[in-house]
């Protein structure tokens, strides 16, 4: 059967985030035919969402910033299993692309003297965050979108990839449909761009926006790739927790940044126990792990969080400087946070894992395949300092996307597609609609999240963890007995049934690689191992996927030069 369209490119770019776009004009720049496919609407990806600003050490604010502090600041948050070569190269290229992006039509607020301003953020030493009040990631997606049009970039939207084709062990294209029609398709590409995003879904309560399945990794894991770091979740310390219809969207960490505090039920400013030199700007896997245990102690507020108050600061400041924050709590909780304290708790909102990469070109360990953003792995380690994201996806999409351009310049043909492996495809994607069965996509999805909140969460624990793999199995099993009902135009039952093969690849995989990890360090805390481990300092936790199921084995961290590792100091040993 030949039911699907073909189309050929030499790059081909998954997703339309900040990693994606950046990474698709850097690749038609560099000469090669690019097309980006995405989930969702063009200027609608996950990105958009982003908040508090990107961190580059522009020293606008703060003259004693340099590349070398915000080096140290990225490598004291992520605990010192970070890449130290991508913490680098991201210190020291983020000034020229933020520069780059202004260039390019985003308008940041500014400094009385017309630069570019920067605030304050959890875990940077200087103000080091460029932003756009609280919502730089839409005037980001909005300069990249330009950008990416301008170039001729060619962009299909509303489209799911749901497999990478391969040949003789490299990279051949990818396979799947139209969400608006259901047409499938196959885009032949000699060099693919994973940038998906992250697998936030997974959990209840999350900040994160509904195509953050974790296609990518599972896609690539699929594909025969390595993964790293997966067991490093990030839960930030505040979203909402009131009313229960909004619970764990984002509460940006700008509140913090602008001045808000941390209080318990007592009107106490708890951080002072937890991290007196930093308080509320802490590193946000301490801040998220202060705020449960006040909770978990009886000192939360009425609906199970801690309070956020940023009423001292004059009304007028805090409509300008945080708009979206306003808005949100007078729309959603009927809140005017000028004159009332905010409640916020733990959300799921950050993969520090992902596609294992290289630092200079992002290729994966699958020839042909690349990966950036928040789907890859290295830059942030153990822990995400806040900033650090859009400025990796605008450093690492670059580099991806010069470096695929160049890879495709090395290759000369594109590979050949199996169409045994097609015709697979095309049954294995509609096959829901044909059983019989009593699963629906929503109650497997609901089951998940549940078993990842109870077991795989902010605080871990080797029975937890187990009890979640069994529950896993489980669930693995329903996902086989799943009945899909409707068409195959728009149909969310379907995607939803989709993208569960990914989250449920995704949940199996952090939760083998948390009980792997026998320690505590960063987003990682285990009840059974609350120490951290020095052995544990020198090792990465790599995934792959051998005769059907996980494998994990370990991976020694990159050697630092001695330079690198005087300058972060004895902490770091
Ligand atoms: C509310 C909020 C505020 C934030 N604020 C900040 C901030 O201020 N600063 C900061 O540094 N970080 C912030 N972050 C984090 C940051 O926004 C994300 O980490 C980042 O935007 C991820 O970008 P990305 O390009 O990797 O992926 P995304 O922006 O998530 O894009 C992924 C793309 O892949 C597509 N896709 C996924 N699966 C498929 C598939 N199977 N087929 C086709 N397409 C697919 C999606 O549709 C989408 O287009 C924030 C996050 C949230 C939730």
């Amino acid at each position: 059967m030949n039911i699907y369209d073909t189309y050929e490119y030499d790059v081909l770019v998954i997703g339309s985030g900040g990693a994606g776009m950046r990474a698709a004009v850097a690749a038609q720049e560099s000469g090669a035919k690019t097309v980006v496919l995405s989930k969702c609407l063009l200027g609608k990806a996950h990105t958009v969402m982003a908040e508090g600003g990107i961190a580059a050490a522009l020293a606008n604010v703060d003259a004693k910033d340099g590349w070398q502090p915000h080096f140290k600041d990225t490598m004291f948050g992520g605990k010192y299993v970070n890449d130290w070569r991508m913490a680098v190269i991201h210190a020291k290229e983020s000034p020229e692309a933020v520069r780059e992006l202004e260039r390019w039509g985003a308008i940041f607020d500014r400094t009385k003297d017309g630069r570019i301003l920067q605030r304050a953020f959890g875990g940077h030493t200087h103000p080091r965050l460029c932003h756009v009040g609280d919502r730089t990631g839409l005037e980001m997606i909005r300069a990249l979108q330009d950008r990416t049009v301008a170039l001729g970039v060619e962009v299909f939207t509303e489209c799911i990839v749901t497999q990478l084709l391969m040949d003789q062990g490299a990279i051949a294209g990818a396979f799947g449909f139209f969400k608006s029609t259901g047409k499938m398709f196959v885009f032949r590409a000699k060099a693919v761009i994973i940038s998906t995003g992250g697998i936030g879904k997974i959990w209840r309560v999350t900040s994160n926006s509904w195509d953050c399945t974790g296609d990518g990794q599972a896609l690539a894991y699929n594909a025969g790739a390595e993964l790293k770091d997966m067991e490093f979740v990030q839960f930030h310390p505040t979203g909402m927790v009131w009313p229960p219809g909004v619970k764990g969207l984002l509460v940006t960490e700008a509140v913090r940044g602008e001045g808000g505090l941390l209080k318990n039920k007592f009107g106490e400013r708890f951080m002072s126990k937890y991290d007196p030199k930093r308080m509320e700007l802490s590193t946000r896997d301490m801040v998220a792990r202060s705020i449960n245990q006040e909770i978990v102690e009886g000192r939360g507020s009425e609906h199970g969080g801690v309070y956020l108050d940023i009423s001292h600061k004059p009304a007028a400041y805090v409509k300008s400087k945080l708009p979206s924050m306003y808005q949100q709590f007078m729309e959603f909780a009927d809140i005017d946070i000028t004159k009332q304290p905010m409640e916020v708790g733990p959300t799921c909102h950050y993969t520090m894992g992902g596609v294992k990469v290289d630092p200079e070109t992002q290729e994966s360990t699958v020839k042909g395949l690349f990966a950036a953003g928040e789907a890859a792995a290295g830059l942030h380690g153990g822990n995400r300092l806040g900033g650090n994201s859009l400025s990796d996806l605008l450093v690492f999409g670059k580099r991806a996307g010069i470096s695929a351009a160049a890879y495709v310049k090395k290759t000369n043909n594109l590979l050949s597609v199996d169409p045994v492996k097609i015709a697979q495809y095309q049954k294995d994607l509609v096959v829901a609609f044909d059983r019989p069965g009593k699963e629906t996509p929503a109650a497997v999805h609901r089951d998940l999240q549940e078993v990842m909140e109870a077991n795989v969460g902010i605080i871990r624990h080797a029975d937890r963890l187990n009890k979640a793999l069994e529950a896993l199995k489980d669930l693995n099993e329903r996902y086989k007995h799943i009945h899909v009902d409707g068409g195959i135009g728009y149909n969310f039952g379907w995607h939803l049934y989709l993208s569960l093969a990914s989250m449920l690849s995704v949940a199996e995989i952090v939760t083998r690689a948390a009980l792997e990890r026998k320690e505590s360090r960063s987003a990682q805390t285990r009840e059974d191992f609350p120490k951290m481990d020095s052995e544990w300092r020198k090792k990465s936790l790599i995934v792959k996927k051998v005769n059907g199921a996980v494998q994990i084995t370990t991976e020694l961290l990159p050697a630092m030069p001695e330079e690198l590792r005087q300058l972060l100091g004895d902490e770091a040993k």
